[in-house]
């Protein structure tokens, strides 16, 4: 055994500190702008009577599913079953799995959260309906389940009404299931960019689901659920008519790549997310790198952009595994010599929430220029 040196690597910040000290790269959240927008969504949802189970693959926190439950919110869906855990542990026992399982060690960990929650599942295929039914039956639980019905994405989910009138029959076969209505949800259609669009498919795609409602319904079968709609088209969703309940994530943050997008409502959402980052090398003429790289942002959505007025002349150009490149604009008045920006500070909007907060383990809250919180990121990396 080595000599215990007492040597662990200091907080990257403190309660009070002030913001400008907090270590880099850190993610870090303006809860001025967090608790606009968690106010804004559960006004809207209210205001429609629809029930909102916010997304908690957007934030992985059990701190902000705390806040999004004191607004209102009836419960959380989660994506993956060991993703449940820390929120069960923290007593948030109102969990939606919005996704499909398959595998003895899935069943497992879905009996056993069962036993502490009330966990909806999803499925679209009879074998996962027999899996859950055994595996609940066996734990002496109960779990609901809500077949997925593809309402455009092409991805999971049954299409034809037979199929899933199979579905709907084999979970009444189970007295250890539940049937609780259906899983509707069109990723693809989230991140259109101009607000016409983007309304036109969320219409297409309620009247799929609707479909199936009203064909359910026409034998005798209600669903008392009808859940789906994320941040880019919850405004129509709640219009709809047909979904009872809503499931955003990210507007919490409101990300570069959903605010690119246009925005023709009222619930104009604010960017809350940031990653703090340091220029740490001016060695090059032109350019300047700060410390946050692939490893502290994701850059599948596009590449972070620099809060406007923080450095408006610096644009974020190439990620390196812990390197940012950030190549100044022509015609910046320095002519591009970049070194008196050494240690300049910024903050950067990442281009997609989600796979950037699974980066972390904790957000670094504030308000004003002071931290005002440290909130664990307790389900980050939790996939299974
Ligand atoms: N519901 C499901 C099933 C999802 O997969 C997602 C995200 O991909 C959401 C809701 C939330 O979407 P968003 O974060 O865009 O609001
Ligand atoms: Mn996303």
């Amino acid at each position: 055994m080595a000599e215990d040196l007492g040597l662990y690597v200091p907080p990257a910040a403190r309660i009070g500190d002030p913001l400008q000290r907090v270590g880099t790269p850190s993610l870090v959240l303006d809860l001025d702008a967090f608790e606009f927008n968690i106010e804004r969504m559960a006004a809207l949802a209210a205001a429609h009577g629809i029930a909102l189970r916010p997304h908690a693959k957007a934030h992985k926190s059990t701190a902000i599913a705390a806040a999004q439950l004191a607004a209102g919110a009836v419960g959380v869906c989660c994506q993956k079953l060991s993703e449940v855990y820390p929120f069960v542990r923290q007593g948030i026992r109102d969990i939606h799995l919005s996704n499909e399982v398959v595998g003895a060690d899935k069943m497992a960990m879905a009996a056993e959260l069962a036993r502490h929650a009330r966990l909806s599942i999803c499925a679209d295929h009879v074998a996962q309906i027999d899996a859950l039914g055994a595996a609940a039956a066996q734990a002496g639980t109960r779990i609901t389940v809500l077949p997925e019905v593809d309402i455009g994405q092409g991805r999971c989910g049954v299409t034809g009404s037979d199929e899933l009138m199979a579905l709907v029959e084999r979970i009444a076969r189970y007295g250890s299931l539940r049937f609780g209505g259906l899983q509707a949800y069109h990723g693809g259609i989230q991140h259109l960019a101009t607000w016409n669009e983007r309304r036109d498919a969320a219409l297409r795609s309620a009247e799929k689901a609707a479909q199936h409602v009203r064909h359910l319904e026409a034998r005798g079968i209600a669903c008392s659920v009808v859940t789906g709609g994320g941040t880019g088209t919850v405004e129509f969703d709640v219009e709809s008519g047909v979904f009872t309940e809503v499931q955003p994530g990210s507007y919490v943050f409101m990300d570069g790549h959903y605010g690119s997008n246009e925005w023709g409502g009222t619930l104009k959402l604010q960017h809350s997310l940031f990653i703090a980052t340091t220029v740490m090398s001016t060695a090059k003429h032109g350019m300047a790198v700060c410390d946050v790289g692939l490893k502290g942002v994701a850059v599948d959505s596009g590449l972070p952009r620099v809060r406007p007025g923080d450095d408006d002349a610096l644009r974020y150009t190439a990620a390196n595994d812990e390197h940012g490149i950030l190549r100044i604009a022509d015609g910046d008045e320095d002519d591009g010599d970049v070194r008196d920006r050494l240690g300049e500070r910024l903050m950067l909007i990442p281009g997609h929430c989600d796979p950037t907060a699974n980066l972390y383990r904790q957000y670094v809250c504030y308000r004003g220029d002071t931290v005002e919180a440290l909130w664990d990121i307790d389900a980050s990396g939790l996939s299974r």
